[in-house]
């Protein structure tokens, strides 16, 4: 439900959700305005925080959390045995990078191949010595471009809620190609599918 709470002390406070009582305040500053900026914005956003507790598992929370904070993903065994089974074991890295850029490919799968052939096989004198060398990668964290603007000021959970928002209210077009597959592979995780934004955005078109 929402509260409108003149009353609140919070002045510099837009809105709040409370999980534990599936609550939302929205306070004066909150309902300044219209549009992105405005109410609605304030509002998609804290739906955005119900959604984050209410239909999404615990593993894509800490998924978010941990894509968000170290604005990376880690390389694993897949990952190696993918880039062998694409590019072989004797490729240099331009050749390598061209061909990475003409497949489509989700953006961390192509974040971490890109990260995977900066190793040359030249550096090896058997096939076996590269692949050991490939292998040594796995754990090393990839880092990601293009999605640290949303977690500068408020950390990862607020960064949800922005993106939330940005979704929402401007559309899939409006976040980087990583955010948004991070965003829909975390979203889709409690089985939602994004529902409880189509609500939103059914919402807020037949009110504005
Ligand atoms: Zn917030």
């Amino acid at each position: 439900m929402v509260d409108f709470d003149p009353k609140q002390s919070e002045s510099l406070t837009n809105a709040q959700y409370s999980p534990s009582e599936d609550r939302m305040k929205v306070y004066p500053l909150g309902m300044i305005g219209k549009g992105f900026d405005g109410f609605e914005g304030t509002f998609v956003h804290e739906m955005g925080h119900r959604f984050w507790f209410k239909s999404m598992t615990g593993q894509a929370r800490a998924y978010w959390d941990e894509v968000m904070t170290h604005n990376s993903v880690k390389i694993e065994d897949g990952d190696i045995r993918e880039f062998v089974k694409l590019f072989g074991m004797n490729l240099d890295q331009d050749e390598t990078l061209r061909q990475l850029d003409r497949m489509s490919l989700d953006p961390f799968q192509k974040a971490k191949l890109r990260e995977i052939s900066r190793f040359s096989s030249y550096t090896s004198k058997t096939p076996e010595e590269y692949l050991e060398k490939l292998k040594s990668m796995v754990g090393d964290p990839v880092l990601l471009e293009g999605i640290s603007e949303y977690a500068a000021s408020g950390g990862p959970i607020e960064a949800f809620a922005e993106v939330f928002k940005a979704y929402c209210l401007k559309g899939p077009g409006a976040l980087g190609p990583m955010t948004l597959d991070l965003f829909k592979r975390c979203v889709s995780s409690g089985g939602v599918r994004l529902s409880a934004a189509n609500v939103v955005r059914k919402y807020l078109s037949a009110n504005t």
